[in-house]
């Protein structure tokens, strides 16, 4: 790591060692607007596209051809550098009207059918946005991010599916990358970061999403505002979690990254470090 000259204009303290470690420094983004930002701040790439923002605006589902063109706009914008779409994340939280139907009216919907769940629960709704992602893939670089998985077998579920859809539409003349974008998932589930060698066994790379991970692992909701001042990432047992997950893909040899709000608050920057973090994905 290098001593970054912006640090000392600004008075901030930097606490980094000079090892030449590298740190990547990503963006996260959910609306073609937030894309200014990869310019603006010269990330690395875009490390969290949320492509659920256009699902939780919209009365009806966008098809593949209006999935594919708001993909092929990111890719654009991110002019060459890659960008991580992650698959639609909508329940908890996050509600969607067009999705009323599949979801629901679950008595707790932030335990109910939401993230990859939902994805796998409705093939065709993963279908389509994989399609879309696919074809979009062949204008720059793209890897695809699974929210809420739970268990390795999530991941094996929807390799079968980029699979099976890969397999047709190249057998449809759709003109497709050569290799098959990498495959991550979220670390975003308590169990998910206890089991982080059994997922990292299935997957291409990691995400820890910690704004979801401090809320199940602290069983308080991110939302709520009567409990917000209990909401703490630095709980020693959401702690350990971010470590376990970060030491446990190390070994795994699996590359891991966080995209949760805790990237980009610098009380947090030399901590993460120390845990071994080396790519943050962040606001702009
Ligand atoms: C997270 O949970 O930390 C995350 C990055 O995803 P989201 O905030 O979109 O749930
Ligand atoms: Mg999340």
């Amino acid at each position: 790591m290098r001593r970054d000259r912006s640090c000392e204009q600004q008075r901030l303290p930097f606490f980094g060692g000079f090892d030449g470690a590298a740190v990547t420094l990503n963006l996260n983004a959910g609306f073609l607007l937030d894309l200014q930002g990869v310019s603006e701040t010269n990330a690395d790439g875009i490390g969290l596209y949320r492509t659920e923002m256009p699902f939780l605006a919209l009365r009806t589902l966008p098809d593949v051809k209006a999935q594919q063109s708001l993909y092929r706009q990111v890719i654009d914008e991110a002019k060459g550098k890659p960008v991580t779409f992650r698959t639609l994340d909508v329940g908890g939280e996050k509600l969607a009207r067009a999705l009323g139907p599949e979801i629901g009216e679950p008595t707790n919907p932030a335990l109910g059918l939401r993230g990859v769940r939902l994805g796998l629960a409705q093939p065709r709704l993963l279908e389509t946005q994989i399609a879309a992602i696919l074809r979009a893939a062949m204008h720059g670089p793209v890897r695809i991010l699974l929210p809420m998985v739970g268990t390795a077998n999530d991941i094996v579920r929807v390799r079968a599916v980029l699979h099976r859809v890969y397999g047709r539409l190249k057998k449809a003349k759709v003109r497709l990358p050569d290799q098959m974008p990498p495959l991550g998932a979220m670390i975003e589930i308590p169990a998910a970061a206890l089991a982080v060698r059994s997922i990292a066994s299935a997957a291409d790379f990691l995400s820890l999403g910690t704004n979801d991970l401090t809320m199940y692992t602290l069983a308080i909701d991110r939302g709520d505002e009567h409990v917000a001042d209990l909401y703490d990432p630095l709980h020693p047992a959401v702690l350990q979690l971010i470590y376990t997950a970060i030491s446990g893909a190390q070994a795994a040899g699996v590359p891991i990254a966080l995209c949760g709000e805790m990237a980009g608050d610098p009380r947090y920057t030399s901590l993460l470090l120390g845990f071994g973090l080396r790519e943050f994905s962040m606001r702009p």
